[in-house]
């Protein structure tokens, strides 16, 4: 296995405060890192020796990034899948453009797991309002129409209930094309994230629980309160994803869970998860620790937890609370440094271990 020394660079597209998290991974294993942003000032660059602002369609400022860096990963998968290849070409790119072509499409991506054998949502393209209508025959209502591709936070989402009328849901759901997913009344939505390295290792977090206020992940609780065959089938989806993808790197996989314990695959993302950031404070090695050890060819670490654990996103002016948060003996602050609050903004989290009573109180 082709080891990366530390010492050495690694770049990373994106500077949100997912890319700010694996660089203080990285600089805690020695490493420094190199931030590819399309805006000044992100979370990112604040922790790193060096940023490149350019669009990701810049060639020539690619050309710099490459010749800077000793490995890519990415933070976000809405970055355009040309870029990435063209960096492939010059530099190892890890997880690779093939997984980021599969996973920033939702059509090709539940195709691909489809194709697999994993269950997703069912689901139908839809190219335009014609096509909606057929696909809302055949998928039904209540459904949710998306766009394929760069939608996050439920941007881009549409609920198509009985009562909506086509023309306007397709036309609020921006630009397309899009897909009808049947909705699915899940008893709960959990996620697994599982680390892959180059020599084929994987190791697996437990399934943990996330719920949403407005499309947005709110509270992520470690371990999700799924019976043990759920665990199970949840774990082994994710290795299997990750396996056939040939990831290096991480893969998060988003799921439902129906009432009836069935588990329908929702999405999956390529990279650090919001759901995983519980895992910095509670178990031997976050996920962001590694993402650094896959991508630089070293051996990854245990994915066990030495604590249960639950972690609230500060959306917003929820992050105001932040000096209340420093006197709780049990919580885990971590602000994102940005500077200008705003609705529906990640502003930081806090992660709170249940920690035995007499162990760790105050
Ligand atoms: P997504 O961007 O696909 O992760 O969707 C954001 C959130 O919307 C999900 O985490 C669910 O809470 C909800 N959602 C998305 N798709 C569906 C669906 N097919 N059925 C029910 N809820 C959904």
């Amino acid at each position: 296995m082709q080891r990366l020394e530390p010492g050495s660079v690694i770049g990373i597209l994106g500077g949100g405060q997912l890319g700010r998290m694996i660089a203080l991974a990285a600089a805690q294993l020695g490493y420094r890192c190199c931030i590819f942003s399309d805006v000044a000032n992100s979370p990112a660059e604040h922790v790193s020796e060096k940023t490149i602002v350019a669009a990701y369609t810049d060639l020539s400022a690619l050309d710099i990034f490459a010749a800077s860096v000793d490995v890519v990963t990415l933070e976000f998968e809405n970055i355009p899948e040309e870029p990435v290849k063209y960096l492939a070409e010059k530099v190892a790119v890890r997880p690779g453009p093939n997984v980021l072509a599969t996973a920033q499409d939702r059509v090709i991506e539940k195709k691909f797991l489809n194709k697999i054998g994993i269950v997703t949502t069912p689901f139908e393209p839809v190219a335009n309002l014609e096509g909606l209508e057929i696909a809302v025959e055949k998928v039904g209502r209540p459904s949710v129409l998306k766009t394929t591709r760069f939608g996050y936070d439920g941007k881009g989402q549409v609920k198509i209930d009985p009562d909506t009328g086509l023309e306007t849901a397709f036309s609020q759901m921006g630009k397309g094309p899009g897909i009808l997913e049947g909705w699915v009344d899940f008893a709960l939505e959990i996620s697994v994230i599982v680390a892959r390295g180059m020599d084929g290792e994987i190791v697996s977090y437990v399934p943990v629980e996330n719920r949403h206020v407005n499309h947005i992940l709110d509270t992520t609780i470690a371990p999700a309160g799924v019976s043990p065959s759920v665990a199970a089938g949840a774990g082994s989806i994710a290795r299997q994803a990750a396996e056939a993808l040939n990831v290096v790197g991480l893969l998060a996989v988003e799921m439902f869970v129906t009432r009836d314990d069935e588990i329908l695959v929702n999405e999956i993302a390529p990279r650090p998860h919001n759901s995983g950031h519980w895992t910095i404070d509670a178990c031997a090695i976050s996920q962001f620790q590694q993402l650094v050890r896959a991508i630089c060819g070293l051996p990854l670490g245990s994915a066990g937890r030495h604590s249960d654990a639950e972690m609230k996103n500060l959306i917003g002016d929820e992050v105001k609370v932040w000096p209340k948060i420093l006197e709780e003996a049990n919580a885990r602050l971590h602000l994102y440094g940005k500077s200008e609050i705003r609705s529906g903004r990640k502003m930081g989290h806090v992660t709170r271990l249940k920690v035995r009573a007499g162990r760790g109180e105050r």
